[in-house]
């Protein structure tokens, strides 16, 4: 150490994490070197675009590679690039705190495990942003040596053991780059062969997009995957693709390839990945295909040519009609992008519809883990929504529990005279198939669809049709809902049927819109409908308005063939005083039954007040 030296602390948060990636057993360590060469590329990535944009950069331009030193007396392995490198303020920004919002969630997960409890693998890590400290997982020490592009760029060596600190030093003889010096530990000595350096790039970084030499010697093929013939591609080149470019450890679960000439000239490359990562609790995923023009690389991660929803969706878009410097602000207003955005929005989608129809078992897979993704596309994008409905899948009465059904399905099993696709909403199969809302398709043998969640009534409200027909809620006040046909002459007698709906609505006053006889009804007493929305927009209003405590009315339905309210009309008539106190609680029930009561406590009152009464009249 030198009196130049800077001992810095690291954040807490990269303690936490390198506390675990020294201490863990996990046992697949070449994750490291994938990392490191990533992280090597990246900075030959940012040399070459600066390149291209700014004049004095390109000055004097060596061809951007990366080099990978051993010793195997020494137990160390190096890797060396000539890219952007990093000045003395990068070097505490890039590898002293964390900058991605995502890897304090990923180092959550990592000490806690996932949201399900079972383990974070370790090699998701470059997934993270904070794939750098993989290397603490082969070394004790790590000497990071770089010279920043710009003119102001110092020689610099980083150090560290990973133990909480790490010192910079001024030194070195970097021309302009990174060199990752590692100090093997005793279980990672492997790590200093040639030939199992070797194997690991192969396996693992055989896509990175400059020349990788290990010992002076080239070892990887640069070649854009996408732009061959998907005939001349092998599912194992594919996979490696995706792990390249994702920096995925998985296998990607669906993948779509295809290239087009006209309108645009385009090659797209898409993967889907086997795990929905915000499903387990970590951030937001990034969105972005990478871009390139003609085998050059754009812009990674460019938001511009896919939807927000879209952003579990990794790949690569080449369309040969993009302007080779084009900035990330004219991406973003480009008419151009646009229309590539839709190209490849409007394919991916139709991939899924065609996925589902030739493997219904597998799609359900996909639709168990990304249908938020689906939804929220339904909900948001306008210019896709009709057909993203078409991905959607529920289940239904008609159906076992947990077999899905589309609406497409749904309309090929309607009789023809069906006017409506109808829609029950529920917190589970359970509670809907108790309540009130399936009787009437139960009575009339009418299929309908199950929605578990609000979102699920918000994208069917808005859709309003589908394939001409309407898309109706069991719980709104429509005339497409099934009927029983003609009244049941059981029960309260016609002819005090007018009287009891207007003693009924009297009594609840401004409780309830309307009061009528129901023709819907076979099992409950009542039941309440909206006269606007559905149940579910009812409920989230509810829980953004703090202040509301009850649902705005709606209307009431009786049903008269029902014991309770046969009895309520006779003590209506002997006008005893405990018929309106039931007529209040019909209504109330029938509130809960529509999941639309907020505040139990009020409810319990009441339902002492009943009790009290029963027990004293028994
Ligand atoms: P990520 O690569 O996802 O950003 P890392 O932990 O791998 O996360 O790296 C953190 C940051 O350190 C990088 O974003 C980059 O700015 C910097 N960095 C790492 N390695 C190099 C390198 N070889 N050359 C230049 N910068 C680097
Ligand atoms: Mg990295």
């Amino acid at each position: 150490m030198t009196a130049n030296t800077e001992t810095r602390e690291f954040q807490t948060e990269i303690k936490q994490l390198l506390d675990i990636v020294i201490n863990s057993l996990y046992t697949n360590k070449q994750v490291f070197l994938r990392e490191l060469i990533s992280n090597a590329a990246d900075a030959a990535e940012k040399m070459r675009y600066l390149s291209l944009t700014d004049a004095a950069a390109a000055q004097g331009e060596q061809p951007l590679e990366i080099r990978i030193e051993t010793d195997e007396s020494a137990h160390t392995l190096a890797i060396v690039d000539n890219g952007v490198g990093m000045t003395r303020e990068e070097l505490v920004e890039n590898l002293g705190v964390i900058a991605h919002s995502g890897s304090k969630s990923f180092i959550e997960a990592m000490r806690a495990g996932g949201q399900d409890g079972a383990p974070v693998d370790l090699g998701m890590i470059g997934q993270f942003g904070v794939g750098f400290y993989a290397a603490f997982m082969a070394a004790d020490k790590v000497t990071l040596t770089t010279r920043s592009y710009r003119p102001d760029g110092e020689n610099l060596i980083w150090t560290s053991d990973g133990a909480g600190s790490y010192d910079i030093t001024p030194g070195g003889d970097m021309a302009r780059g990174t060199k990752v010096l590692l100090q093997l530990k005793d279980d990672a000595h492997d790590f200093a062969k040639p030939d199992v350096v070797k194997r690991a790039i192969k396996q693992y970084s055989g896509f990175v997009p400059y020349p990788v030499f290990v010992n002076g010697e080239k070892v990887n093929t640069v070649e854009p995957i996408w732009t061959k013939n998907k005939n001349e591609i092998t599912d194992e080149e594919y996979t490696e693709f995706y792990k390249y470019t994702a920096n995925a450890w998985d296998e990607p679960f669906y993948r779509l390839h295809f290239s087009s000439d006209a309108p645009l000239a385009l090659s797209v490359l898409l993967f889907v990945p086997a795990e929905n990562l915000e499903r387990f609790g970590f951030s937001r995923m990034e969105r972005g295909l990478n871009l390139y023009c003609k085998k050059v690389l754009i812009q990674e991660k460019a938001e511009a040519v896919t939807p927000e929803w879209m952003r579990f969706v990794r790949g690569v878009l080449d369309s040969a009609d993009l302007p080779l410097n084009i900035s990330r602000e004219t991406l973003q207003d480009s008419a151009l992008v646009t229309k590539l955005n839709d190209v490849v929005t409007s394919r991916f989608i139709k991939f899924l519809q065609e996925e589902a129809k030739n493997d219904p078992g597998k799609y359900a897979q996909f639709w168990e883990k990304f249908n938020r993704f689906i939804k929220e596309g339904a909900a948001n994008d306008f210019a896709h929504k009709d057909e993203l409905l078409k991905l959607m899948r529920f289940e239904s009465n008609k159906k076992a529990p947990g077999e899905l059904v589309s609406l497409e399905e749904y309309l090929e099993r309607a009789p023809e005279e069906q006017k409506a696709v109808y829609y029950v909403n529920g917190p589970n199969r359970e509670t809907i198939e108790a309540g009130p809302y399936l009787e009437p398709f139960r009575a009339a043998d009418t299929e309908v669809l199950y929605t578990f969640e609000a979102v699920d009534d918000y994208i069917l409200e808005r859709a309003t049709e589908f394939q001409g027909k309407k898309l109706v809620a069991a719980e709104q006040d429509s005339v497409d809902l099934p009927q029983k046909t003609g009244d049941s002459p059981d029960g309260v007698p016609p002819e005090e049927r007018a009287a009891l709906t207007a003693w009924f609505k009297e009594v609840l006053g401004d409780q309830a819109t309307e009061v009528r006889v129901s023709a819907r009804l076979t099992d409950s007493p009542a039941v309440t409908l909206t006269n606007y929305g559905t149940h579910s927009m009812q409920r989230m209003m509810q829980l953004m308005d703090q202040k509301m405590t009850d649902a705005p009315p709606g209307i009431l339905e009786i049903n008269c063939a029902h014991p309770i309210i046969i009895g309520v009309n006779e003590l209506r008539k002997k006008e005893d005083d405990f018929a309106a106190e039931a007529a209040a609680q019909v209504l109330q029930n029938a509130l809960l039954a529509a999941g639309l009561i907020f505040d139990p406590r009020s409810l319990v009152n009441k339902l002492n007040d009943v009790l009290a009464r029963a027990v004293s009249g028994a």
